[in-house]
Order: C-alpha cells, then sequence, then structure tokens
C-alpha cells in the first residue's frame, strides 16, 4: 500500500496499545529485512533515514527504494527523516515523498525549540506529513547527574501545545548507542508526561534497553521505540561472519547478503514483537 503518516501508524498503536518499531536502515539488507518482516507479523512499521544520509544522495535513493517496498505489501510503512537538523533537510525530505519528519532542536533553549519546531509544523503540516519534536535530552553516556536533562512533564505540555507536533521524543533516562550499565528509566515521569500531552510519546535510545523495561515504558504509553544500534551491530556481525566463511571462496554479494538479511530479520522479529508485547515465538 501507499506510505502512511507517522500519525496515522500512531493511531494504529494507540488503539492496540502497542508501540510501533522505528527502525535506523542503511542500505537494501537492512531494509529489506525491516520491511519483510513488518509484512510476516502483519504490523505498522517506521522506516527511519537518519540526518547523516541526507550529506549526499543516499537519503534520496532510499527513499525511492522505501516507495517501492511500501506499496508492495499490505501494511502501513511511514518513512520518516530521524533527527532532522535544519529546515533545508526537511523541505528535501517533503521533496523525496517522506511521510514524516522529526526535527530536533532539543539542544537549544525551549523558546528557540519552539520556534524551530513550529517552523517545521508548517511546512509538514502544509504537505500532510506529521512531525516528531524533542524536548529534553538523552542522557550522554556515564551521565552522572541527570535530572538537568529530563523531560520536564509541565514544559512538555506547553511544548506540544505551542507546537501542534503529532509526536513527542521525550528524555527519560535512555541514551543512544549502547549502555556500558543497565540504564534507570524514569517511568513516573513518562506516565506523567503521557497523562498530560495527550499525544503519542517516542523513545529512543531503544538498543540494549532491557524487554522488561521496554514493555514497561509500552504500558505507560510510548508508541514508537527507535532503534538503530542493535540493527547496524547485527549488520557489521554478519558481515564479519560471512568474511571468515568466505575467505577463500568468492561468493557473490546478493548470495553473501543472504544470511546477513537473516540475521538482521531475526533481530527485528525479536523487537517488533517486544514493542507490540506479543509472545516472542
Ligand atoms: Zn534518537
Amino acid at each position: 500500500m501507499p506510505l502512511v503518516t507517522l500519525a496515522n501508524a500512531l493511531a494504529i498503536a494507540k488503539e492496540k496499545n502497542i508501540a510501533i518499531g522505528a527502525f535506523n536502515i542503511g542500505n537494501y539488507e537492512s531494509l529489506k529485512a525491516v520491511i519483510d518482516c513488518a509484512s510476516e507479523e502483519k504490523l505498522p512499521v517506521i522506516v527511519q533515514i537518519f540526518n547523516r544520509l541526507f550529506n549526499d544522495d543516499k537519503a534520496r535513493d532510499m527513499a525511492a527504494l522505501v516507495k517501492v517496498m511500501a506499496e508492495n505489501v499490505n501494511i502501513p510503512v511511514v518513512l520518516h527523516l530521524d533527527h532532522g537538523k535544519t529546515i533545508a533537510q526537511v523541505e528535501r525530505a517533503v521533496q523525496y515523498g517522506f511521510t514524516s519528519v522529526m526535527i530536533d532542536a532539543s539542544d537549544l533553549p525551549m523558546e528557540e525549540n519552539i520556534q524551530m519546531t513550529k517552523a517545521v509544523v508548517a511546512i509538514a503540516h502544509s504537505h500532510h506529513i506529521s512531525v516528531e519534536a524533542e524536548l529534553g535530552r538523552l542522557l550522554p553516556k556515564g551521565a552522572i547527574d541527570c535530572e538537568n536533562f529530563l523531560t520536564v512533564p509541565e514544559e512538555a505540555l506547553e511544548f506540544v501545545k505551542q507546537t501542534g507536533i503529532d509526536a513527542l521524543a521525550v528524555a527519560i533516562g535512555t541514551s543512544h548507542g549502547f549502555y556500558k550499565e543497565t540504564p534507570f528509566i524514569d517511568l513516573e515521569r513518562l506516565k506523567k508526561i503521557n497523562a498530560m500531552v495527550g499525544i503519542p510519546i517516542v523513545l529512543h535510545g531503544g538498543s540494549g534497553t532491557p524487554d522488561d523495561i521496554i514493555q514497561k515504558s509500552v504500558l505507560c504509553g510510548i508508541r514508537k521505540i527507535n532503534l538503530a544500534t542493535e540493527l547496524h551491530q547485527a549488520y557489521i556481525d554478519g558481515i564479519a561472519i560471512q568474511a571468515e566463511i568466505h575467505k577463500e571462496k568468492f561468493s557473490p554479494i546478493d548470495v553473501y547478503n543472504v544470511p546477513v538479511y537473516e540475521k538482521m530479520k531475526k533481530l527485528v522479529r525479536q523487537k517488533m514483537r517486544l514493542f507490540a508485547l506479543m509472545s516472542p515465538e
């Protein structure tokens, strides 16, 4: 089916009380693993393209591929710009047919974050696509004093009211990348934010967050969970295994990549079921 907006997909998540996986893809195999898995599991999925891929033609080319692949499956697929940093990136995402953008101005003071986000909402909504924005900051690795980084519920309400965004990314204790120690996730804060803002809440830093905490966060209102690092690591590990196997024996790329694709797909399936509160098997 044609691509759907993030608002459409998250409405399904809300109705079912689940979270939808948002996977950062970087090449054909990772994209194929994500779309095929969602199709087999009959779950909506968010394909994310990180802002770095807008530095050259990758985002444009991958977007064309996502559109074709979405049209050939029977589940809702969202094409989303992850951590958009500039208006120019947002405009290019619109031009490439993205159905959702994130604008991340969370490192600016709140007032400037609001102004930047409002500008993006005006552009995106005029093209009927969704906007995710972030308030609060994800923890830098090894942060000790985390209180200053976390999202304040009252500020979140104000931010949502003033900007008109479709989804809010919050800081409740997760970090990007892998964790060295088990993170403390502030579920009480999440519950409060969820009760106040009335729009879907997004969890960044899904990689390495323990399964029980992920499920509790879904029960507290998380509707989109971002996963990048673990998926990319599965790819890198898969390639390393193949490199060892094919040391002295040539294999064409499409054949070489099949076990790598399967490895990523296995991880995606496990995460999709976890986020949808389904049994792992
Ligand atoms: Zn993120």
